[in-house]
């Protein structure tokens, strides 16, 4: 059964790297073209609604934290500028510190919430290297538990539940507003 679902859903890749990264374009593969521009752009959406609708955890002054919707592990959030903009390299001086800076209080909040062991923490740039959307910066933020890799064909195959979300939502807007 796992290995039925990594062949049809990654390509028949299966690496451990490709699999924990290459999930979240299930999210966005269905009625999203991420790479038009900012108008239909999912994160230039999730900037402009209200944080419960659009999973947003916390916004800063040039950067927003927003709950992935098909997280690898529960918890898993990105920080994203809110300019549409694709590379790393794009980024204001401001930008990069600001998504730097609320990288390290996503991992504080998370440690706060659930007490994650590790993290995985990084950018997809491009298409080819993997990126969801690869039209809008963004950085993951994914908890790790002991263990949790053989839960994530489980994850990934199962469909967002909205009051997990929600649930999760809750727990970590409500322990960034606390911590800071
Ligand atoms: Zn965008």
């Amino acid at each position: 059964m796992t290995e039925a679902f990594d062949a049809e859903t990654m390509g028949g890749v299966p690496d451990g790297f490709e699999r924990l990264w290459t999930p979240h374009r299930l999210a966005y593969v269905e009625g999203e073209r991420p790479d038009d521009g900012p108008t239909g752009c999912p994160l230039c959406r999730k900037a402009e609604e209200g944080d419960r609708e659009s999973l947003v955890v916390h916004r800063g002054e040039h950067c927003y934290v927003v709950l992935n919707l098909y997280p690898y592990n529960p918890g898993h959030l990105m920080v994203c500028p809110y300019r549409h903009i694709a590379w790393y390299t794009d980024c204001t001086e401001s930008e990069r510190d600001e998504m730097s800076a609320l990288t390290q209080d996503a991992m504080r909040v998370l440690r706060h919430v659930s007490g994650p062991q590790g993290f995985n923490i990084g950018m997809n740039q491009g298409s080819v290297g993997g990126a969801g959307i690869s039209g809008h910066l963004h950085q993951h933020v994914v908890p790790r538990w002991e263990g949790d890799t053989n839960f994530l064909p489980i994850i990934a195959q199962t469909k967002a539940v909205p009051q997990l979300l929600d649930d999760t939502w809750r727990r970590v807007s409500d322990a960034w507003r606390e911590d800071h």
